[in-house]
């Protein structure tokens, strides 16, 4: 599950931190908490403002728990991790958890959020097919990436998704970057050693979900052992105790 193939790996660059807004496009409620939320608790830190988009509600996530009770505890226990790293914008587009499909209503409705806030840069999650070596990317995550590359586009083109016109949402070209976090093809990547203990409590706000995972989640129903792992092989590559990398797409 855990293995990490052996090869020196090549040295991150910074990302650029000259920005004000941001605006995440994740599928899952955990997904920032299990990678990027450390970055956002510097960023909200630095005075900027970052804003979280949930696709799903992450209803499906739970084994134990019927999705119609989960969806909502899940949404509640993502509130609570976002306000611990500076975040008080959470939205949830109500796709269904597990089989998001790539399309154009998925790219219509990112559009739409990027029209409405306006950022400087968009983070959403890894979209390749695994994380490295042969750890699985899921099908959300690969959906949801790939459709935000194409959305943030859509977003400042004013006669795609016309209907988000109609709806009085003008155009937004003002997206500089797209950042992939955790991708197994990031060059880039920001410390993370002066927040790492805010990324950790953001994590452990998903009390139901990490007794979900239990015993047999390993590393994953642990936020300290999760997060200093992934944290210390992204710093060590970026000359830092701690670090959250991306796979940075720039688009100017
Ligand atoms: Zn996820």
């Amino acid at each position: 599950m855990t293995e990490q193939p052996p090869e020196p790996p090549e040295p991150f660059e910074h990302v650029d931190e000259d920005w004000r807004t941001a605006l995440a496009i994740v599928p899952h409620p955990d997904d920032m908490e299990y990678g990027g939320a450390a970055a956002v608790a510097r960023w909200t830190a630095q005075g900027k403002r970052v804003v979280y988009v949930m696709v799903t509600s992450g209803e499906a996530g739970i084994d134990s728990m019927d999705p119609g009770e989960c969806g909502p505890l899940r949404e509640a226990e993502e509130l609570a991790s976002a306000r611990v790293v500076g975040v008080d914008t959470v939205e949830f587009l109500g796709y269904p958890d597990g089989v998001v499909e790539y399309g154009l209503p998925l790219r219509r409705d990112i559009a739409r959020v990027v029209r409405r806030h306006r950022p400087d840069i968009v983070i959403t999650s890894n979209f390749r097919d695994t994380y490295g070596g042969r750890t699985l990317n899921q099908a959300d995550h690969v959906a949801v990436g790939r459709a935000t590359l194409d959305a943030v586009r859509d977003a400042g083109n004013r006669w795609v998704f016309r209907e988000l016109l109609a709806e009085g949402h003008e155009p937004w070209n003002g997206v500089r970057q797209i950042w992939a976090a955790g991708s197994p093809g990031a060059k880039h990547a920001v410390d993370t050693t002066g927040s790492f203990e805010l990324g950790v409590a953001s994590l452990a706000e998903h009390k139901a979900y990490l007794a979900g995972l239990g015993a047999p989640g390993g590393g994953m129903a642990d936020p300290r052992e999760f997060l200093e792992g992934v944290g210390r092989g992204a710093g060590t590559r970026l000359g830092t105790r701690f670090a959250v990398a991306f796979e940075v797409f720039p688009l100017r």
